[in-house]
């Protein structure tokens, strides 16, 4: 029976995890939590005392951690040192592309096979084993890599090489970040000009003004019933997981000498929000802010 090891057991690893199990994988979970630890033991999963006992014998090592210190610790003193050899392991947490590459590296330089391998999708695709998988990995490596992702996945795309998925992840949700700040400030306008809302929505989602924050995620509550503006900007994506994105967008601008200008101004913009105290609102969430309708 293939054993996955499997570390970092919170909102997102616990519903991974579990798929893991479900799909008849004999699972040996580790989280620094014990709440964590006992949910694991519930969902039929076994526990192991620490990380490093965790990947002895594992056939796949699977990380889920909340950021990249985390991940270079637990690959340093746990991973590296105890999984057997031809054990595949997999990053799944967002994390800066230089810790992935690092990790990566040294990974390889050990004779692991290693993957970074973050996640689209929140903790619902992450129960339902719906996640998009953005992949970097050696070409040789990832058919391996994708039949171990298989039982949490809804899709699982190779980015390139190291660091890659890393990169795909920053650069897609900078783009997100800004799109959703550009149409809320248009639902401002709209709203200080006197247009209706809804009318705005009709003509601007079949005019060069559509992109997927206006009609699949409306920050206008009413036009699209399944976005989060209809639901108190609650569940969604969190405006703190933006920001973290964000600056880690703007940290590998810095180290790679891209000029991105929105990114920096999406960034600050989500960071006052967080400062007022709506880190855990949807990021939305931002229209109310711009509409000065919150303090
Ligand atoms: P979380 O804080 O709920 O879970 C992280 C878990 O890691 C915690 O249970 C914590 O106890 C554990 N942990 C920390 N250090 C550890 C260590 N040394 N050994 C073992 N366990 C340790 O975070 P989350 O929401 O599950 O997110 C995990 C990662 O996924 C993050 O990198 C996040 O950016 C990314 N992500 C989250 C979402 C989301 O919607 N929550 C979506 C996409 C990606």
């Amino acid at each position: 029976m293939t054993r996955v090891a499997f570390i970092g057991l919170g909102n997102m690893g616990s519903g991974m995890a579990a798929n893991q199990a479900k799909a008849g994988r004999e699972v040996v979970a580790f989280d620094l939590s014990a709440d964590a630890m006992a949910r694991a033991k519930e969902q039929g999963m076994s526990g192991a005392g620490s990380a490093a006992e965790a990947v002895k014998d594992a056939n796949i090592v699977i990380t889920m951690l909340p950021a990249g210190s985390h991940v270079r610790d637990v690959y340093d003193q746990a991973i590296l040192p105890n999984a057997p050899k031809d054990a595949l392991l997999l990053d799944c947490s967002t994390i800066d592309v230089d810790s992935a590459r690092t990790v990566a590296r040294d990974a390889s330089m050990q004779g692991f096979r290693a993957a970074d391998a973050p996640v689209s999708g929140g903790t619902a695709a992450a129960t339902g084993g719906t996640l998009t998988f953005m992949v970097g990995c050696r070409e040789q490596d990832f058919a391996d890599m994708e039949d171990a992702l298989k039982p949490m996945a809804k899709a699982i795309i190779r980015a390139g090489d190291a660091g890659a998925g890393q990169a795909a992840k920053i650069c897609n949700n900078m783009l997100l970040g800004i799109s959703m700040i550009a149409t809320c400030e248009a639902f401002v306008l709209a709203e200080r000009l006197g247009l209706d809302p809804q009318k705005f929505f009709d003509i601007s989602s079949k005019a060069s003004g559509q992109c997927w924050s206006l009609t699949s995620y409306c920050p206008w509550p009413g036009p699209v019933p399944t976005a989060p503006s209809n639901r108190d900007y609650e569940g969604g994506f969190a405006t703190a997981m933006m920001l973290k994105d964000l600056r880690l967008a703007q940290e590998a601008a810095m180290s790679s000498g891209a000029d991105t200008p929105l990114g920096g101004g999406a960034q600050a913009l989500y960071a006052e929000l967080n400062d007022r105290g709506y880190g855990a609102k949807d990021f939305s969430f931002m229209l109310q802010m711009l509409r000065g309708a919150v303090q």
